[in-house]
């Protein structure tokens, strides 16, 4: 490929033939080339013929698209196939426990989104190959019309959609508009498409606010003499985040001029001060150093607002040093405004289509073994996609040997790691071609491009929680089968007594078992216990919604004693109290209670009524009827094994009473929460799993399939094979959950909240917020990272050891520095260049002013803002008046204003009445009697006065 860096080689005689296409930058560049080359003249004609010859070939070539340009790369079906298996491994991992929410999220995502890249790789390079000249390509490639997110809709793969709030559906379109999409694919297009107009109709209106106040605290800024004589610069180099270069230094000082002269090792002289550097002389400077002293408007010494020629240097229109009377300011406030607006534009027209950047990999070159030479600090962490792997936080080395036949057959590979790299290898590790090494993380190592966010995990079913590996709870229910007395009440208050909440940090996991949950009113007593098995429309309580007593107590006494156990029917005459019953009515014994000779029973009738309730005293052989309640009692909806919930200390769980308080809650383990196999009596040798174990989504627990729901064993008998459906969930580290042991959920209830860290969505959307709370100076909520606490924090680091007046100075330059590589990083990211000397006129507007702290001789008041240049120039002034008294200087402290702040802060009025609150800036200019000495281009436009700027203007001194 040809340069067009300026040969020297070529002379004007020279015919130059460039075969190859040109594309919209190779163009440009030809322009540009041309133009440092030949001057303005020579290059006027030649894009002059460069139209011509345009014009008459696209004429002739009439390019346009049909159907059959649209070619889908044939290995589409193949990348497809290998995301949907990866996802698979996914959703098995996440199914087993092994993965979080997120986690498992945040896997589908990466792995459209690679595969998405994948495939837009693969057009282009199938179009290489196999079609230079096909229309689609063309048009994109040559920068003319559309670009690869186009294409890539059109023949790949549409990939991801961010939903509303900006969140990314883990629905991919799979489909290209070629294809065509499928219903749903077309339903989940429109959100992205709705949040393509949507913000483009809101962000153009706030980027252009954004530009109307760049204009208006820069509009004054005009470029007034030759040079100011000052010695003081900025220093530049090169602007990098993690590994990431994000501005190169020799592109940066193209246009400027030097400050200090530069010599090489062995002192000749490479340029000299107030030299303009040019592209060659740039990359000549590079070589020698990495940090370059030039002249800045943020340190020109020009009062009122004006800059000098000098140290601007290079108006980037001509490429050579700007006129003198350029209205510099406005060019800076546009430069920065207009690509916002760009940039908002483009979101609309890649019609909401989800382009995350993908995290550079160290992928292995060949098969082999890892190994490390010295030890890198750093520790064990689970990544954002639920991976362990090492953080490093030291640059460190890692090699790859290749390995045959035990023999080391070439010397190793040695791979370089950055510092805050994840290294998923260990010492001695068996590797082959393509795995992933380690991982340059992104936002570990910076703070400010990452969003926290939390997410509430709910659970898919009702039922028990348990933080317990080896839960005893179940081991109960084995013997309970076997010996097949179900009536026996088991209690599992012990068991809940005993466990106390485990801590989350220890605990990696819990298990949700399944249980379902039965609802009713309020109850006085329950019929059942814990861990009996109940019948549909069993009886479940006694409900005091109708309590009637019928008749008074009274005693009878008995000869003929019978008992009758609980839950047994008793027809009414072979009651030994027929007398008091109706004849051939059947009562079921529902509550039978002993307590030392006394039986209590309490009956109930076929409609499930109380009907009587009696104690028998047995020493005494006598009965005694206690106040007979008719009570409505509720029936069991479920059939299963009841399990209650120790829901509060009201409801005593062994004596079944319920007092006051919350309701309990009551659960039955119905044959819906149970899953069985058959072993036909080969226990031992078809089924390993043990009981009480807990088994996992896939695992074999018979011969065939895995099994498709996790669970745990609840009995193991020859035959069959019983488990309680059960879902586990990780706990990070970053997880929170505030229930215990023995909680029982409903579904959908919350179980835990995680919290996560993601990228912010790589658009210009979500970038201009971050410009516009650096140049507004906002502070920003979450963390203390406002630019006026920076600024303060850096002061008091001077202090100590500098004199006040540099401390000023000094925080005021760092803070610039700051201001100037957040916005650079910011436009950067999106791929917008914008010189550093835009952005350098509004930075200084910004960072102009300090506060008074506290005034002594000068005049002025305690918290007054007023410009550093005037308030050193007071200081000096009180030298020369009185050389005795050192308390007498004011003290300040550098302050950012926002660039609202600081246009209102102008010391004329009628500039700042034109911009916004005009009623209160005209009414204010009135009281005090403000003057307006028309130094910007605002007020000589309001006036209708020539402008105070344009070339030719102002005489060069
Ligand atoms: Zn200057």
């Amino acid at each position: 490929m040809y340069s067009f860096v300026p040969n020297s080689s070529l002379n004007h005689q020279d015919k130059i033939f460039f075969n190859l296409p040109f594309d919209k930058k190779k163009v440009s560049d030809l322009i540009n080339w041309s133009f440092s080359k030949y001057g303005e003249k020579k290059t006027v004609d030649l894009v002059e013929k460069l139209k011509s010859i345009g014009y008459s070939h696209a004429t002739s070539a009439g390019i346009s698209l049909g159907i059959d340009d649209l070619k889908i790369p044939a290995d589409k079906k193949v990348f497809v196939n290998e995301a949907e298996q990866q996802l698979n491994f996914t959703k098995q991992n996440f199914e087993k426990g092994h993965l979080t929410t997120i986690e498992s999220f945040g896997r589908v995502i990466d792995t459209w989104n690679k595969t998405s890249e994948r495939i837009k790789k693969q057009v282009i390079i199938d179009f290489k190959a196999f079609d230079v000249l096909n229309p689609v390509f063309m048009m994109a490639f040559s920068g003319a019309r559309g670009n690869i997110s186009q294409v890539r809709q059109l023949v790949g793969m549409r990939g991801l959609m961010s939903d509303p709030q900006g969140k990314i559906i883990d629905f991919p379109i799979q489909s290209n508009f070629r294809e065509g999409l499928t219903l749903t694919e077309y339903v989940i297009s429109c959100y992205g498409a709705r949040k393509g107009v949507v913000d483009t109709a809101l962000r153009t209106a706030t980027s252009g606010y954004l530009t109307r106040r760049l204009v208006d605290v820069a509009q004054h800024v005009i470029v007034r003499y030759f040079d100011c004589q000052t010695l003081d610069g900025i220093y530049l180099t090169t602007i990098s985040h993690g590994s990431k270069i994000i501005l190169k230094l020799s592109q940066r000082i193209v246009g400027r001029v030097l400050a200090k002269s530069i010599y090489s090792e062995n002192n000749t002289l490479i340029a000299y001060r107030n030299q303009d550097i040019t592209t060659e002389l740039a990359s000549k400077i590079t070589l020698h150093t990495s940090k370059v002293f030039v002249r800045s408007t943020l340190t020109c010494k020009v009062k009122k607002k004006y800059v000098c020629q000098l140290c601007y240097g290079w108006s980037l229109a001509q490429n050579h040093l700007v006129p003198s009377g350029e209205a510099v300011g406005i060019i800076a406030a546009q430069s920065i405004g207009e690509p916002g607006t760009q940039l908002t534009m483009r979101t609309f027209h890649t019609g909401g289509v989800f382009s995350g950047s993908v995290s550079e990999e160290i992928r292995a070159t060949h098969n082999g073994k890892v190994f490390f030479t010295n030890s890198t600090p750093g520790k064990l962490v689970r990544t954002a996609y639920g991976q362990i792997a090492f953080l490093t936080k030291q640059d460190s080395f890692l090699f790859l040997s290749q390995i045959t036949n035990n023999d080391l057959l070439n010397s190793p590979i040695k791979y370089q790691i950055p510092a805050y790299s994840l290294l998923f290898v260990k010492q001695n590790q068996l590797v082959i071609k393509q795995q992933i090494l380690a991982e340059v993380s992104t936002f570990l190592n910076g703070e400010n491009q990452s969003i926290s966010s939390s997410e509430t995990v709910y659970s898919d079913f009702s039922g028990m929680i348990s933080f317990s590996l080896n839960d005893t709870l179940h081991k109960k229910y084995q013997t309970k089968l076997e010996s097949k007395s179900q009536q026996k009440p088991i209690s599992e208050s012990k068991l809940i007594n005993t466990t106390k909440r485990k801590l989350i940090s220890n605990s990696s996991e819990f298990w949700v078992l399944s249980a379902q949950s039965e609802t009713f009113l309020k109850p006085v007593n329950f019929y059942c216990f814990n861990g009996d098995f109940i019948q549909y429309h069993a009886n479940l309580y006694k409900s005091n919604l109708k309590f009637v007593p019928e008749k008074k107590s009274f005693e009878k006494y008995v000869n003929n004693i019978q008992y009758y156990d609980y839950g047994q029917s008793v027809n009414s005459e072979q009651l030994i109290t027929e007398k008091y019953f109706r004849k051939n009515n059947y009562f079921s014994v529902i509550n039978h209670q002993k307590t030392d000779n006394i039986h209590d029973f309490l009956m109930v009738n076929n409609q499930h009524c109380v009907s009587n309730h009696f104690q028998f005293d047995y020493e005494k052989s006598s009965i005694k009827y206690k106040q007979i309640e008719k009570l409505k009692s509720d029936s069991s909806q479920l059939q299963g094994e009841v399990i209650f919930a120790k829901s509060n200390n009201f409801f005593n769980t062994d004596l079944n009473q319920y007092t006051k308080g919350p309701l309990p809650k009551m659960y039955v383990l119905t044959d819906a929460d149970l899953m069985s196999w058959d072993l036909n009596g080969q226990s031992n040798q078809s089924c390993k799993v043990k009981l009480g174990q807990y088994v996992r989504y896939g695992t074999k627990v018979i011969k065939g399939n895995g099994i498709t729901q996790s669970g745990i064993v609840i009995s193991k008998t020859k035959d069959k094979l019983v488990m309680r459906k059960a879902k586990p969930f990780l706990l990070a580290s970053n997880g929170d959950c505030s229930l215990s042991h023995g909680d029982f959920v409903n579904s959908q209830s919350p179980l835990l909240t995680l919290s996560y860290k993601t990228l912010k969505n790589d658009d210009i959307v979500q970038g201009i917020p971050k410009i516009e709370q650096l140049f507004e100076a906002r502070e920003n909520m979450k963390n203390d990272h406002s630019l006026n606490s920076l600024v303060k924090k850096q002061f008091e680091l001077y202090k100590e050891s500098y004199t006040k007046q540099d401390a000023v100075r000094k925080s005021v330059k760092y803070i610039q520095q700051y201001i100037i590589d957040g916005i650079q990083y910011v436009y950067q990211s999106q791929g917008v260049n914008i010189s550093d000397k835009h952005v350098e006129i509004i930075v200084k507007q910004m960072t102009s002013k300090v506060k008074i702290i506290s005034p002594g001789n000068t005049g002025l008041f305690t918290g007054d803002i007023v410009d550093l240049d005037w308030a050193e120039l007071v200081n000096r002034a009180l030298d020369y008046e009185n050389n005795d008294n050192e308390n007498k200087k004011s003290e300040y402290e550098p302050i950012v204003l926002g660039i609202t702040k600081a246009s209102l802060e102008t010391e004329g009025f009628l500039s700042a009445a034109s911009f916004q609150e005009t009623i209160k800036i005209l009414s204010q200019a009135a009281y005090f009697k403000k003057r307006d000495f028309l130094r910007g281009l605002k007020e000589n436009v309001i006036l209708g006065h020539l402008l105070p700027a344009g070339t030719g203007l102002f005489s060069t001194t």
